[in-house]
């Protein structure tokens, strides 16, 4: 449930109903919003009579929850929630790009790239030094040494870095070194993992499970929040069908549900759903068209030689004019839909 108060109240009377609320035995958290104060009634079991908040003062509205999960509703918050990643803001006006190889492979490689895509109007910069590989013999990423080589991309071109946590045992590491943390999509639904994320200050990018429905994913979020972090971005990254044309199938229509269902920004990463460098292009365009609210992609200067995911990664140039025809999509479908 959550209880709406009248615009202008009161600390004082929030907490006197959050108060009410608590002597009910329920769990009340107020949630600030652009002009007013909510207050979402978490953790019960049944439903909770409206009428008992109806009549205190301040309160405007109850209305009740229908859907299972409740802080990254749009039920709980009317607004766009905005995710600042060093400054880089998902969710607002504007089309953030995150680019950069799947994995860190060495300093130069990583620099070659941060400073090609920066050049080209890269809000962010990613790279993997954990991978979650399919294969134990397959490249695993460079550990710590990694980090510090994002740590000098940083440094050196002012742009912020994200890179992915595959366990609780090396969040603290990732979280010393990073901008924004991401959580894979073979993780989304390792809740030790999501919960200690959702003790982190940092921003979570939140990878759809290659399988995940829509609220599954969702309620993935919820955990995240659930622990204290409102700052979750969500990545539409593919998922599995039974085409053999791509990797993935790019979920489009997943970006306007989500945007109705809920308040957190959600990016699209063209890449993992392509799989092959000539499908990214295309599926970026679209991403920018059906509403994204940033665009995650990889970019190797040599692909061929890549330590993992060569195959779509696409190679300075293209992404020079990748970025050149997002912006001027982004320009036409304007800001985000709902
Ligand atoms: C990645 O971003 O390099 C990655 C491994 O992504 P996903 O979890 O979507 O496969
Ligand atoms: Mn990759």
């Amino acid at each position: 449930m959550l209880i709406v108060m009248k615009k202008g109240t009161t600390d004082k009377t929030v907490q006197s109903v959050v108060t009410a609320a608590e002597r009910r035995g329920l769990t009340a958290r107020p949630i600030p919003g652009g002009d007013r104060v909510s207050i979402g009634i978490l953790y019960n079991k049944g439903s909770v009579d409206a009428a008992h908040f109806m009549g205190l003062e301040g309160v405007k509205e109850v209305i009740p929850v229908t859907k299972p999960y409740k802080l990254v509703s749009r039920e709980f918050q009317l607004e766009n929630t905005v995710v600042s990643i060093g400054g880089a803001l998902f969710g607002g006006q504007d089309l953030p790009v995150i680019a950069g190889p799947c994995a860190i492979e060495s300093e130069t490689q990583t620099l070659t790239i941060a400073k090609a895509v920066k050049q080209s109007g890269a809000a962010v910069f990613r790279g993997g030094a954990f991978k979650p590989r399919s294969s134990p013999y397959s490249f695993q990423g460079l550990g710590e040494e990694g980090l510090k080589i994002l740590a000098k991309v940083r440094e050196e071109t002012g742009l912020p870095v994200v890179t992915e946590t595959m366990d609780v045992e090396n969040f603290d590491l990732v979280e010393a070194y990073a901008d924004a943390v991401q959580i894979g999509t073979r993780n989304m639904q390792n809740y030790s993992l999501l919960k200690r994320a959702g003790r982190s200050k940092l921003p979570v990018i939140l990878k759809r499970g290659m399988s995940a429905t829509l609220e599954e994913w969702l309620m993935a979020a919820e955990y995240i929040m659930e622990e204290g972090n409102p700052k979750v971005i969500l990545c539409e990254r593919g998922i599995r069908t039974f085409v053999k044309h791509s990797r993935n199938t790019l979920d489009l229509s997943v970006v306007p549900a989500a945007n109705k269902e809920s308040h957190l920004p959600l990016i699209v990463d063209p890449s993992h759903a392509a799989g092959v460098r000539d499908q990214v292009m295309p599926l970026a365009f679209a991403s920018a068209a059906v509403g994204a609210a940033g665009i995650m992609v990889e970019v190797h200067h040599k692909p061929d030689e890549a330590l993992s995911d060569g195959a779509q990664s696409l190679l300075p140039a293209q992404f020079d004019q990748l970025m050149q025809k997002v912006n001027a999509i982004h320009a036409i479908t304007g800001t985000k839909a709902l």
